[in-house]
């Protein structure tokens, strides 16, 4: 099926969302553009749209054919994914399995705390007032998400979280943190939307405890690119030796 691009019906930080001709499906296009601390810091990083798609088709890739859909339908070109249309549920979801970033600023616990089981955190997806975090009662008062969406939003993470964790252990690479988020197909399926990249996960190498993911550009860290490009290649390495 030839899918057709249209003109563009959303502009976020780091990617943009076109229109097609078929009603019930959307490009993702993934641009190099990376912001920090609610957008006060901006810059790009190079190949990082590409980066971001490849990674991110892998992983939807690979969570689907473990039973867990998605809105990915396929990678179509460098930077573009073809993905079901959702509307998005503003609530995004948080996994920890160690301390770091937002929750070690906010309540005082120590980096690298190991959190088992792991912890899971709501944060509302509002840049106006940089994503705060809100708990289950604020969620379902002001119906961002029924009890019901928000129990299959955290099962679903927990899953994601079960599945990618050994993967990235393969690549030496410790899975920290990461974020995800969800939407309603016009006939109110509920699926796994966005992506899956290092703009929205922390990854620690195994060994030296160095930051491999966006951390390297927020704290300016020095190889930012390169590491976008390192972690990239070893999935992809990995993901061709399994098949
Ligand atoms: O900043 P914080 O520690 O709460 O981030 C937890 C995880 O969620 C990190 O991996 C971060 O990259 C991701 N995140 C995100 N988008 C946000 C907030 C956090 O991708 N708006």
């Amino acid at each position: 099926m030839k899918i057709e691009r249209k003109s563009p019906i959303y502009d976020g930080k780091s990617k943009t969302i076109f229109e097609t001709d078929h009603e019930n499906f959307v490009i993702q296009y993934f641009k190099d553009d990376a912001t920090a601390f609610n957008a006060q810091k901006k810059g790009t990083i190079l190949n990082k749209g590409l980066l971001n798609n490849q990674m991110s088709s892998q992983i939807f890739q690979y969570l689907g054919k473990i039973g867990i859909p998605s809105h990915f339908i396929n990678q179509i070109s460098e930077r573009e994914m073809l993905v079901k249309k959702l509307s998005i549920i503003p609530v995004e979801v948080v996994v920890r399995n160690q301390a770091a970033g937002s929750l070690c600023k906010r309540l005082g616990i120590e980096k690298g705390k190991i959190l088992h089981p792991p912890l899971v955190e709501y944060f509302l997806k509002n840049d106006g007032l940089g994503d705060p975090l809100v708990g289950e009662g604020q969620i379902f008062y002001f119906k961002w998400a029924t009890p019901v969406e928000l129990e299959y939003m955290k099962t679903v993470s927990l899953r994601v979280n079960e599945a990618l964790l050994p993967i990235f252990k393969e690549l030496g690479l410790l899975l920290v943190d990461f974020k995800l988020e969800f939407g309603k197909t016009h006939d109110g399926e509920l699926l796994l939307a966005d992506e899956f990249t290092l703009d929205g996960c922390r990854l620690w190498d195994v060994k030296t405890g160095e930051s491999m993911d966006k951390d390297r550009f927020r704290h300016d860290l020095g190889k930012v690119n390169e590491t976008y490009e390192e972690v990239s290649n070893r999935l992809t390495q990995y993901l061709t030796s399994q098949k």
